[in-house]
C-alpha cells in the first residue's frame, strides 16, 4: 500500500473511524450471537477503508478470522503483525504457495491445479497445510461443482500434505427476497457437499456460507461462521433488502476536503467542461480539490451534494479529473479553507455512500473501493485522529 506524504498533501481526506468499525462488529455479534465464528472480509484494502488499520481494530475487538482476495493482501496483514487466521479467497498462483504457507495463510482451493501446487510445496517444506474448499452451489464463478466433488475429494485423498480445515460456498442473490428459493437451494446443495465430504472421512472444522445479506436475511445460513464485509463498514442500504432487521450499524468512512476558491459568476455563466451548468442568476460557486481521479465519480456531475457550513450544496457542472464545483446559494460567507463533507455527517446533516452509489447506478462497495491512493488516509481511533 502506498503511503501518502501527508505533510504535503492537499486536504482531501478519507477518514476511517475505527471505533465505529469495532462498535459495528460488537453490535452485530450481540445481534447474531456468540455461537458462530466471525470472519471479517478485509479484501480490497477493507473495501477502501484501509485493511491494516481495520484488521488491527477488529482483531482487538475479538474477530475470529480474516478473509482477503489475494496473496499480497494477506502478506500485508501478516507484515503488520496480524495474528488471527487469514483465508485467501483468490486462489494460489505459481510462486505464491511457499510464502502463503510460511506466513500461515489459509488458501481457498477450487481447482485440482491449486490443490496440487499447494501439496507439492507443502511436501517439499515437510509441513501439512490447512486448506478451505470452495464449493460452487450456484454462483457460477470459482468453486468446485457438486457433480465433480466426489472425484475431487477422492483425488485429495492422494495428497496427504493437505488438510481440509474448512468448506465454504458463496451466495449469488441473498440480498433479493424474490429469489430466496435460489438461496435456499444453494444452502441445501452446500449441506449435500459437506455431507459428501464427511462420508468420505474429511472433518472440516469451519463450514461457512453467509455473506452480509445471507447472515441477516437467512439465519439458517449462518452455520459455523459468517463472512462479513459490507455490514462491518456500515454499508447497508444497498446491501441488505429494505426493512431487514439489523442492529445499530453506522457508516465507518467519511470523505472531506476544503474549499480551494470561491467566486461569484453572473447569470448566464457556465461551469465546467461541456458547459452543463448555467447559472440562472448571479451565483456563488466554490471549487474543491477532488475529482474523478480520486474516485469521486464523473457520474456525480450535477447530481451529488456536499455539506458546507451546516447546509447542503449541490455539485454543479461536470466532475473533472481534479476539481468539483459546488453551488453556494443560500450559504453565506464561505471562504477558501472552509471544510466540505462529501461522505459523512456534519451536525444533523449526512451523506451516505449509498446516496452516491445510487447516483452512479452502482453499489456502495464500488464507491469506497474506488477512492484512490491520491486521497490522504486518516484513522480515528475514538480518542485521536491518526494519520496513516
Ligand atoms: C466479498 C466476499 C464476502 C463478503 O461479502 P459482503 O457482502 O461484503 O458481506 C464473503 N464471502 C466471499 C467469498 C466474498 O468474496
Amino acid at each position: 500500500m502506498q503511503e501518502n506524504r501527508n505533510s504535503t498533501n492537499r486536504p482531501t481526506e478519507a477518514i476511517t473511524n475505527l471505533a465505529i468499525l469495532a462498535a459495528n462488529f460488537r453490535s452485530i455479534k450481540e445481534f447474531i450471537g456468540g455461537s458462530v465464528n466471525y470472519m471479517a472480509v478485509v479484501k480490497a484494502n477493507a473495501y477502501g477503508h484501509g485493511a491494516v488499520r481495520c484488521a488491527e481494530a477488529l482483531e482487538a475487538a475479538g474477530i475470529d478470522w480474516f478473509a482477503v482476495a489475494i496473496a499480497e493482501e494477506a502478506l500485508d496483514l501478516r507484515a503488520a503483525g496480524i495474528k488471527k487466521p487469514i483465508l485467501c479467497l483468490g486462489g494460489v498462483w505459481p510462486g505464491q504457495a511457499e510464502t502463503l504457507i510460511r506466513n500461515n495463510i489459509t488458501p481457498t482451493v477450487f481447482t485440482v491445479e491449486i490443490a496440487e501446487l499447494i501439496h507439492s510445496t507443502a511436501k517439499a517444506i515437510g509441513q501439512r497445510v490447512d486448506i478451505h474448499l470452495k464449493i460452487d452451489t450456484g454462483m457460477g464463478r470459482v468453486g468446485i461443482q457438486l457433480a465433480e466433488l466426489g472425484d475431487f475429494l477422492d483425488h485429495l485423498k492422494t495428497l496427504p500434505f493437505l488438510n481440509v480445515d474448512g468448506m465454504m460456498t458463496h451466495f449469488a442473490v441473498a440480498d433479493d427476497p424474490e429469489q430466496d428459493p435460489f438461496t435456499e437451494q444453494q444452502l441445501a446443495a452446500f449441506h449435500d457437499a459437506v455431507e459428501l465430504a464427511r462420508s468420505k472421512g474429511f472433518q472440516p472444522k469451519h463450514i461457512d456460507a453467509a455473506n452480509s445479506p445471507g447472515a441477516f436475511t437467512h439465519p439458517a445460513s449462518r452455520l459455523g461462521m459468517v463472512r462479513l464485509g459490507g455490514v462491518l463498514y456500515g454499508l447497508v442500504d444497498d446491501i441488505l433488502p429494505k426493512n431487514t432487521p439489523i442492529p445499530n450499524i453506522k457508516p465507518v468512512l467519511s470523505l472531506t476536503t476544503r474549499i480551494a476558491q470561491v467566486k461569484t459568476i453572473p447569470a448566464g455563466a457556465t461551469v465546467g467542461y461541456g458547459r452543463t451548468f448555467t447559472a440562472e442568476a448571479e451565483t456563488v460557486v466554490a471549487t474543491i480539490p477532488i475529482g474523478y481521479n480520486d474516485g469521486y465519480r464523473r457520474a456525480f456531475s450535477n447530481k451529488a451534494r456536499a455539506i458546507v457550513a451546516g447546509k447542503y450544496a449541490n455539485v454543479v457542472g461536470k466532475v473533472s479529473m481534479d476539481w468539483v464545483s459546488l453551488d453556494m446559494t443560500g450559504i453565506a460567507g464561505v471562504k477558501p479553507g472552509d471544510k466540505v463533507v462529501l461522505i459523512g455527517s456534519d451536525g444533523e446533516l449526512s451523506i451516505r455512500t449509498e446516496e452516491l452509489s445510487q447516483i452512479a447506478e452502482t453499489i456502495s462497495y464500488e464507491i469506497t473501493c474506488g477512492l484512490s491512493s491520491r486521497i490522504t488516509r486518516r484513522y480515528f481511533d475514538g480518542d485521536s485522529l491518526l494519520h496513516l
